[in-house]
């Protein structure tokens, strides 16, 4: 009886939901031969110091040139790599991708304290048991000093971390491995807790230097992130810095760190050679 179910039952799953789900299923496909394919990449979006106008190191941001798609942000496939689980092979990618890297432009490059690089983890790898040795590997291998590595989260992730999970951060830092707490003022994070977690950072999100303004709307806030840091002894890092005008507010609010579109977006290896080169002729034609 084809008439027993009415219309309403056959409009749950639309032909557009299908496509939707046959496409999801498509890019979790393609997802799982990408690390094996050599498709992933990282760009590396210095980080500034305010002040000085120096870089003092870099951010690692994973891309995926996909073999049709094109170039992939992150925004289109890191849910589908946390959902499967694909997230943790990726992430040891980047971790031990990023440090050989590190570990180039120090040779090439080099200064005091060294140049850092920034590494985005998700909550979920601080759950593998193996973190540890994997981050202590890793700085064998490349050879770069712990201090030199700096381990982003962000904060949302912070507040459902297990007694274990904070253990793992634990023996991170003791390491000597720099932790930063990424997207700060987003997430609900109290001062008791900042306090109860090994953290060395902390990054602005965007959102609050992006609405500045020129009337100093949103400044407060940002000054009292600021101010934070400073009480307890954190670095602090603006993220997203597009205009002079933030950059000199951010530098007027004394600002340690910055980074964003105003100085480069993230450039892959050669354009960070080349942005190192030009710094170090800068330099040395300074009078
Ligand atoms: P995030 O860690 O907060 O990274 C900063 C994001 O802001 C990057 O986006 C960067 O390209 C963008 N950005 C930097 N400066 C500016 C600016 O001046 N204006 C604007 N509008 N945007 C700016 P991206 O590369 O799309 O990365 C998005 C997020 O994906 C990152 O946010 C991070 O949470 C995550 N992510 C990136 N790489 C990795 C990774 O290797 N592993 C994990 N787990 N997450 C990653
Ligand atoms: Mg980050
Ligand atoms: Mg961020
Ligand atoms: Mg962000």
């Amino acid at each position: 009886h084809a008439k027993m179910g009415g219309k309403a039952r056959h409009v749950i799953f639309t032909p557009a939901m299908h496509a939707q789900a046959m496409e999801k299923l498509q890019m979790e496909s393609d997802l799982r031969g990408a690390l094996g394919a050599g498709e992933l990449r990282l760009h590396y979006q210095p980080i500034m110091s305010l002040e000085h106008g120096t870089v003092i190191g870099f951010e690692a941001l994973i891309r995926w040139q996909h073999p049709q798609r094109g170039l992939l942000y992150p925004g289109a496939f890191l849910d589908i790599a946390e959902e499967t689980g694909l997230i943790v092979p990726i992430s040891w990618w980047v971790l031990r991708t990023s440090c050989l890297e590190a570990s180039n432009w120090q040779r090439e490059f080099p200064g005091d304290p060294p140049l850092s690089v920034n590494v985005n983890l998700s909550a979920r790898l601080f759950a593998e048991p193996s973190i540890v040795d994997q981050i202590a590997d890793v700085l064998a291998e490349s050879g770069i000093p712990p201090s030199s590595l700096k381990l982003e989260l962000i904060e949302h992730s912070l507040m459902t971390l297990s007694n274990q999970t904070s253990d793992v951060l634990r023996r991170i830092r003791e390491m000597g491995v720099q932790l930063c707490i990424d997207d700060f003022g987003t997430g609900y994070s109290s001062l008791s807790y900042l306090h109860s977690f090994p953290v060395s950072t902390l990054k602005i999100d965007r959102s609050f230097i992006n609405r500045m303004g020129p009337l100093g709307e949103q400044g407060e806030i940002v000054q009292t992130i600021i101010g934070l840091a400073r009480t307890l002894n954190l670095d602090v890092v603006a993220e997203g810095i597009e205009t002079e005008q933030q950059y000199q507010q951010l530098r007027d609010l004394q600002c340690g760190l910055g980074q964003g579109l105003l100085f480069a977006p993230g450039l892959d290896s050669e354009g960070v050679r080349a942005l190192l080169s030009n710094a170090r002729e800068a330099d040395r034609s300074r009078p």
